[in-house]
């Protein structure tokens, strides 16, 4: 990785090596994920990125534009698509929609339901639906949303649209932890498929993937060649100029761990995950996420209303802030009814005695709290945030944009949302 700070990643004249290695990676990924095989070998194609971000808008524009060349060919109008997903999409899916003008259709979460509804999805696609998106872990409990069930849906409903699969976290967790959940190119809708490599890739910031099922669900229009040494590489990325490190520190990853390393490591994670579950239960916490590797290696909680505290979760956020851990409290996607949160991801570097610290100060945090009143806690978290959180010191939103209203998050809150 050092080696390469200096080599510019699109620049496949000058450094083959470093193009060659990306596309063992894809292959590599694309198999992960079961992409079919034809008479020449694997059909998937794909690319690095820099992170599932980048991955999304490039298959928010391919699924546009093979929508657009389809209705173009059967001479109907093409210049209102829209795109189905759930209310808990992670923020770059509303950016992809707005950068590329393609209208945002909502399936609602509810009190008790974080994750789509296989029917309510389907059931929202029309003509100029370009295609569903389905997460392989959301971002507010990790759970995994039922690819399956909306594939087979499209199937004997015989609707004519496509899945992809935003696998940002799952998809380096799923295949090793749950390799019989059926949630990837096993599925014959699902035509494409992102991953951060930055994520459960294991891999430095910032890298990500992106691998499609088989050339035609990649448009030919969107994809540049770049002629080096007589060959042609193939380039579909929004930026030209990156750095070739994070490509090759994903490639020494997976030759390094194998699926051997990779499926300890998963394993471990959701173990720990399992354990910060049940020790959270019995401090008398609700558990929203899933446990035993049915969803991602987090834990999401909130506090029982029976225990009917004078605080919230953003309170017992801000004294954990103040004992130094990040555990970011969100306010659920919308039509929950504001249903707050807690959550904890747990990572590589966070080991069981790491875990038994964090249950520790969670304990003490919360001794602290029962035993101050109202007026107290407020002026408490006031002084956290101003004196010990990064966001409660620096003013990097210029005024004109700060109490952004127009998205998801602007709208519901989420992290920290103080003052
Ligand atoms: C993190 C995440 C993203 C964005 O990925 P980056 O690699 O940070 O760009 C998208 N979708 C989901 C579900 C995520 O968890």
């Amino acid at each position: 990785m050092t080696e390469s700070f200096s080599k510019n990643f699109i620049d496949y004249e000058e450094y083959p090596q470093s193009a060659d290695i990306q596309n063992r990676c894809v292959s590599m990924i694309g198999r992960l994920f079961n992409a079919p095989v034809n008479e020449e070998g694997a059909a998937a194609v794909g690319t690095s990125t820099v992170g599932s971000s980048e991955a999304i808008m490039l298959a928010v524009l391919a699924m546009k534009k093979r929508w657009q060349n389809q209705r173009k060919d059967a001479g109907k109008p093409f210049d209102k698509p829209n795109i189905v997903m759930s209310s808990a999409v992670q923020v770059c899916w509303e950016k992809a929609a707005r950068y590329f003008e393609v209208e945002e259709k909502y399936v609602f979460c509810t009190p008790e339901r974080y994750i789509i509804d296989p029917v309510e999805t389907v059931e929202l696609v029309d003509e100029n639906t370009i295609g569903i998106c389905v997460i392989l872990g959301t971002t507010y409990t990790g759970e995994y949303e039922d690819a399956k069930a909306v594939n087979d849906l499209l199937i004997k409903k015989n609707i004519d649209t496509v899945i992809h699969i935003d696998a940002a976290s799952g998809g380096f967790v799923a295949p090793f932890v749950v390799p019989d959940l059926e949630w990837d190119f096993r599925l014959e809708k699902v035509v494409s498929i992102n991953t951060s490599g930055h994520k459960y890739g294991l891999v430095y910031p910032g890298v990500g993937w992106i691998v499609w099922r088989a050339p035609e669900y990649l448009p030919k229009e969107l994809v540049f060649n770049i002629n080096y040494l007589g060959a042609d590489q193939a380039s579909f990325t929004l930026n030209f100029s990156k750095g070739a490190s994070q490509v090759i520190g994903q490639y020494y990853q997976l030759i390094r761990l194998g699926k051997h390393g990779y499926r300890a490591i998963m394993t471990n994670l959701t173990r720990t995950a399992d354990y910060l579950s049940d020790s959270l239960e019995q401090l008398g916490f609700i558990i929203m996420s899933k446990k035993a590797g049915e969803g991602l290696p987090l834990v999401a909680f909130r506090f029982d209303p029976k225990s009917e505290k004078h605080y919230d979760e953003f309170a017992l956020a801000h004294q954990l802030r103040g004992r130094s851990w990040v555990v970011p409290a969100y306010t659920m996607a919308p039509h929950t009814k504001d249903l707050k949160m807690l959550r904890v991801v747990v990572r590589e570097d966070f080991s069981k005695s790491r875990c038994d610290q964090l249950l520790c100060d969670i304990k003490l945090c919360v001794q602290v709290l029962d035993e101050m009143d109202k007026e107290s806690i407020k002026k408490n978290q006031e002084y956290i945030h101003a004196h010990s959180t990064h966001s409660g010191k620096s003013r990097h939103n210029h005024p004109h944009y700060r109490k952004e209203g127009h998205s998801l998050q602007g709208k519901t809150g989420k992290t920290h949302a103080v003052c």
